[in-house]
């Protein structure tokens, strides 16, 4: 089953052009959704769960039309949003159960066996009886993936799951994204290229409400190769290494600036050749598709900055 999403546009009241004529084909498997925060992510993810219109479009789930036919492809459908609430003062094991009923599974003993494989497959079986007020944020994000799992989704959608874990929570969570996904279709939407860089198999960059690029990823790191070169330099001499060069990136390494630029041979004295990898890609894609480049420049760099 396919996810074939076609010129969809939407522009918020307040004037703001989120998604301008998304066109984008989804195979089964982990897809990777990826673009700096405001790119439109959130507003795709959202109007695939039926949950906003678009102002254009169509959108089609193997035979469904998820623009027309919202109840079917709910019942398909796994949503894990970026922020959810829950019960505090609830158990894992009791409200997954609730949400078993509301899904639709009423047999008791059925749910019950859904209830302990999911909370077993999510790692939760031995703290499913404490109160959900306190897990730690990997815990409630992967109790999220459990709801979401319920029912069997041929549809799920992960949006930003990874923002505010720690690196362990971050692993195992990644690990139970990458259990799922051999039959339906899997959209994990990010602005951390690891976490397309460790799952997707097939991804798309979004910035500005436009699709980029959509590639695999390891080609699109194949096509790359030769053609990314680094000189450390002063902070001071950015500028004009920036009006000088197609610079994708920069990064501070021991009190040094670490600048990555994207040319198709050497750029000149004092530089070498790296092999690219996926943030090159994505940094490369983002500079090409944006016409104020300076704008870019910056974002770029803060975003890199902050991260090294
Ligand atoms: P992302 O998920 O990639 O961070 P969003 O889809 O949340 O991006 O946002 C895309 C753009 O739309 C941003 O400029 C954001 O401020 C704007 N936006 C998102 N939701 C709304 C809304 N409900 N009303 C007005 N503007 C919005």
């Amino acid at each position: 089953m396919e996810l074939q999403i076609r010129n969809i546009s939407k522009t918020y009241a307040n004037g703001v052009h989120a998604l301008k004529a998304v066109t984008l084909t989804i195979p089964p498997g982990m897809y990777g959704l990826l673009g700096p925060n405001g790119a439109g992510k959130s507003t795709l993810m959202r109007t695939l769960a039926t949950l906003q219109e678009p102002d254009a479009g169509s959108i089609r789930l193997g035979s469904l039309d998820v623009l027309t036919q919202k109840d079917e492809v709910r019942r398909t459908l796994g949503y894990l949003p970026q922020e959810f609430g829950v019960y505090p003062k609830v158990s894992a094991e009791s409200l997954l159960d609730h949400f078993a009923v509301l899904k639709g599974i009423t047999e008791r003993r059925s749910r019950k066996e859904v209830v302990e494989a999911l909370l077993r497959q999510t790692n939760l079986w031995d703290v499913r009886r404490q109160k959900l007020g306190g897990y730690s944020g990997g815990m409630r994000q992967r109790f999220g993936v459990a709801v979401a799992l319920l029912g069997n989704p041929k549809l799920m959608i992960v949006d930003e799951p990874t923002a505010g874990l720690d690196p362990a929570e971050r692993v195992r969570f990644l690990n139970l994204l990458s259990e799922l996904g051999e039959n339906s279709v899997v959209i994990l939407s990010t602005h951390i290229v690891e976490d397309v860089t460790e799952l997707c198999t097939r991804m798309a960059i979004i910035n500005r409400g436009e699709i980029l690029v959509e590639a695999e990823p390891l080609r699109a790191v194949e096509a790359l190769k030769g053609k990314i070169w680094r000189r450390v330099i002063d902070r001071s001499a950015l500028a004009d290494m920036e009006r000088e060069h197609a610079v994708i990136s920069t990064k501070l390494l021991a009190g040094r600036t670490v600048v990555n630029v994207h040319a198709d041979s050497l750029p000149g004295a004092g530089f070498e050749p790296v092999e690219p990898d996926l943030e090159d890609v994505y940094f490369v894609h983002l500079r090409a598709g944006t016409p104020s480049t300076r704008v870019t420049d910056q974002s770029l760099r803060a975003g890199r900055d902050v991260r090294s």
